[in-house]
């Protein structure tokens, strides 16, 4: 937990604090006196009397009391500066800016949990060490420059790593946007991005705290904490972007199922920022960007008006947004007739909205005007306005500033002469406002934004399954692939459809198996993992002879211990599979079968437990569902069917969490039903600790 005396301390101690402004117990205090803060700062230095004006103490131990100490000296000495402080000055919230902590050795990471130890006994904080500290509205803890405008309607931004908190911040600032509070965790020995965000959570105040949250994440130490209060603030409310950086698969994995070789951490990333509702992003730039739009209204709908005095940004605008699933819609009627009696011959208003480069600030009121209460197919608009650096534009800026407080549809403004009208742009922020310098950067984040899907107001409704026979298969289950009869049950009490299938181990019972079924059938090898590697199965087989000579032709198949007849089915492969993430559960995966799963890795993932909707926008964010749709002729398969499916495998696994991978592969898919021909289940109840 966050100690209030970190947020909002009363006095503030710099041990280690300079003369010298190149180091960071200098620049800490410069910052310090520059900023708002407005209690007592006592920097201590052995060497000095004072430091930049103020009084400096020779140890701590002559200090007053004091509730925050930010630490700039060697890790060998923290540990006495810590006791001292604790037991002696009543301090509570504590900053260590220095390195030479567990990132760096076995020593240094001894005395870090010494710290830890000694502040959580006194019921304190520590933020870091190995950080460049901490900015609240009421000080600026921080050892590195810029200090970005600090607004209470600005960015909350916690960050694993010091010198990206620094670029971020960089990224963001020349775009106008501002920060409330920033929390450089470091080494998160203590409080790590999940314990700000809780902290976010706990005290969040619908009047008066930010409602935009940016994350930059190396690990992930704790996700059910951060989904869970991440989950809370977007329910309250708020935004949240995020990246996490290193998307390799982490630590050894046994990959012999489907499952297992497409399932990746980071793919369970992916599962975990779509149940939280956090827009993902990848880079510096585009988390500013997503940031920048969240600091606008949200999108009403996806009709954008793209209004501009250039052709081509506005073209390549109007791209980005049509990739990314938004609409530039032609406005057309006798209202776009009439605006176009405003404009200067040539000009257009077909969409993009073009008034050429020598359109006026009038003209441009004018024509948001007209998007805002004529044109009904517009839900809201992008304002591209640069100069060829001929003339001045503060007169266009100041319309598009008054517009995008007084219309009812939110207004993008991209502001691409950086150099040519730079002073313009810096009055347009000045006032309070975002500029958005690239029109594809921010054509795509818009997209991104309005593709992430909304986090469900409740939790979802598990559905009914047979939870007692599950549980008394895997009971005398042994670790390993089960057998078909432990996996059709499974699969039985889950609610998941398959194909009618009996197992023969001998011609005739083959024979009277596949008379039963109905002809033509499936034969396929039961023992092999991977069937048709090995000639383990055989389609269409449509005659009792050939059930015969098939027979015994699979038999003598190496490990091969009896023969699996199914009905032959028809229908669309699909791809359905679990496996366990550690620390994050199961992730449920989907994705159309064959050389979409295999070569394209077109595959989503989602946290369990998976409600219908979550399932359904999985399916939804494939790259190949316009197969699952239909296309071009071919039947596709009823979604509604799919999600189902979906939703029980996350409901079996939450039941049988020694279930570590499950791959349905194919399930066949129609508009009439969905259903499994192929399962493999592997239950590990060694690595199982429930
Ligand atoms: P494996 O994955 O072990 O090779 P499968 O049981 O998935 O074995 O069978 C291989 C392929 O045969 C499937 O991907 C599917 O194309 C086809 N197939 C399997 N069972 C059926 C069935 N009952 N009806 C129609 N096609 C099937
Ligand atoms: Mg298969």
């Amino acid at each position: 937990m966050l100690v209030k005396e970190l947020i909002n301390p009363a006095s503030i101690a710099v041990v280690g604090g300079s003369n010298n402004t190149h180091k960071p117990g200098g620049k800490v205090i410069e910052n310090l006196l520059s900023g708002n803060f407005e209690g007592p700062i006592y920097p201590v230095n052995p060497k000095e009397a004072e430091i930049q004006g103020l009084k400096a103490y020779s140890s701590s131990a002559d200090l007053p009391n004091v509730d925050l100490a930010i630490l700039a000296i060697p890790a060998s000495l923290c540990t006495a500066t810590v006791k001292t402080l604790t037991e002696q000055k009543g301090t509570k919230a504590f900053i260590i800016l220095s390195a030479g902590f567990s990132e760096e050795s076995e020593d240094g990471a001894k005395i870090e949990r010494e710290v830890v130890d000694i502040i959580k006994a006194h019921g304190g904080s520590l933020i870091g060490p190995n950080c460049i500290g901490v900015l609240t509205p009421s000080y600026n803890g921080v050892f590195t420059t810029p200090i970005p405008k600090l607004d209470p309607r600005g960015c909350d931004f916690i960050s694993g790593s010091g010198a990206t908190a620094v670029f971020i911040m960089e990224a963001g600032m020349p775009k106008g946007l501002t920060f409330s509070q920033v929390f450089s965790v470091g080494n998160s020995a203590q409080i790590g991005v999940e314990e700000v965000l809780e902290y976010l959570d706990e005290t969040f105040d619908p009047e008066h705290s930010s409602k935009v949250k940016l994350l930059y994440i190396e690990s992930i130490n704790k996700p059910q904490k951060l989904l869970k209060h991440a989950k809370s603030l977007i329910r309250k409310g708020c935004r949240i972007a995020a990246v996490k950086a290193g998307s390799s698969s982490a630590g050894s994995r046994a990959a012999s199922s489907h499952t297992g070789a497409l399932a990746s951490s980071d793919g369970a990333v992916d599962a975990l920022f779509r149940k939280a509702g956090i827009v993902r992003c990848y880079g510096r730039d585009e988390l500013t960007t997503v940031a920048s739009v969240f600091m606008h209204p949200p999108l009403p709908g996806r009709r954008i008006a793209v209004i501009t005095h250039a052709g081509g940004p506005a073209v390549m605008l109007t791209d980005a947004l049509s990739n990314g699933g938004l609409e530039v819609p032609p406005i057309e009627g006798p209202a776009a007739e009439e605006l176009k009696e405003h404009l200067f011959p040539g000009s257009s208003t077909a969409n993009p909205i073009d008034f050429l480069a020598t359109g006026t600030a009038e003209q441009l009121g004018r024509i948001i005007d007209f998007c805002d209460t004529r044109f009904d197919m517009i839900d809201a608009m992008v304002v591209i306005f640069g100069s060829p650096g001929l003339f001045e534009v503060y007169d266009v800026y100041q319309v598009l500033h008054e517009k995008m407080r007084s219309c009812k549809k939110p207004i993008y403004p991209v502001l691409p002469s950086i150099i040519n009208v730079k002073n313009e742009i810096t009055d347009f922020l000045a006032k309070g406002n975002i500029n958005f310098p690239d029109e594809v950067e921010f054509g795509r984040a818009l997209s991104r934004v309005n593709a992430t899907p909304p986090v469900s107001p409740t939790e979802p409704e598990p559905p009914e399954i047979d939870r007692q026979a599950i549980r008394e298969v895997i009971a005398v289950a042994d670790s390993g692939y089960l057998p078909p009869e432990a996996v059709q049950q499974l699969l039985d009490a889950a609610g998941i459809p398959r194909a009618g299938e009996q197992v023969a181990g001998t011609v005739e019972e083959a024979a009277s198996a596949a008379a039963a079924l109905g002809y033509p059938v499936v034969m396929k090898v039961v023992g092999p993992v991977h069937k048709s590697d090995v000639g383990g199965v055989v389609v269409n087989v449509k005659t009792e002879e050939k059930v015969r000579s098939e027979f015994n032709r699979l038999m003598q198949i190496k490990e091969t211990t009896g023969v699996l007849l199914q009905p032959m089915l028809n229908g669309q492969e699909l791809f359905a599979g679990v496996s366990s993430e550690p620390g994050f559960g199961h992730v449920v995966l989907c994705g159309l079968g064959g050389i979409f799963v295999e070569v394209l890795k077109d595959v989503q993932s989602g946290l369990t437990p998976l409600g219908q909707q979550e399932a359904l926008s999985m399916i939804r964010s494939l790259k190949g569902y316009r197969m699952i749709e239909g296309t071009r002729g071919q039947e596709g398969t009823d979604e509604y069917l799919f999600a189902d499916i979906l939703t029980r495998l996350g409901a079996l696994v939450e039941t049988a969490p020694e279930i570590a991978e499950l791959d349905l592969n194919p399930l066949l898919g129609s508009p009439n039903y969905v259903c499994a021909v192929d399962a493999r289940i592997k239950v590990d109840k060694e690595s199982y600790h429930g």
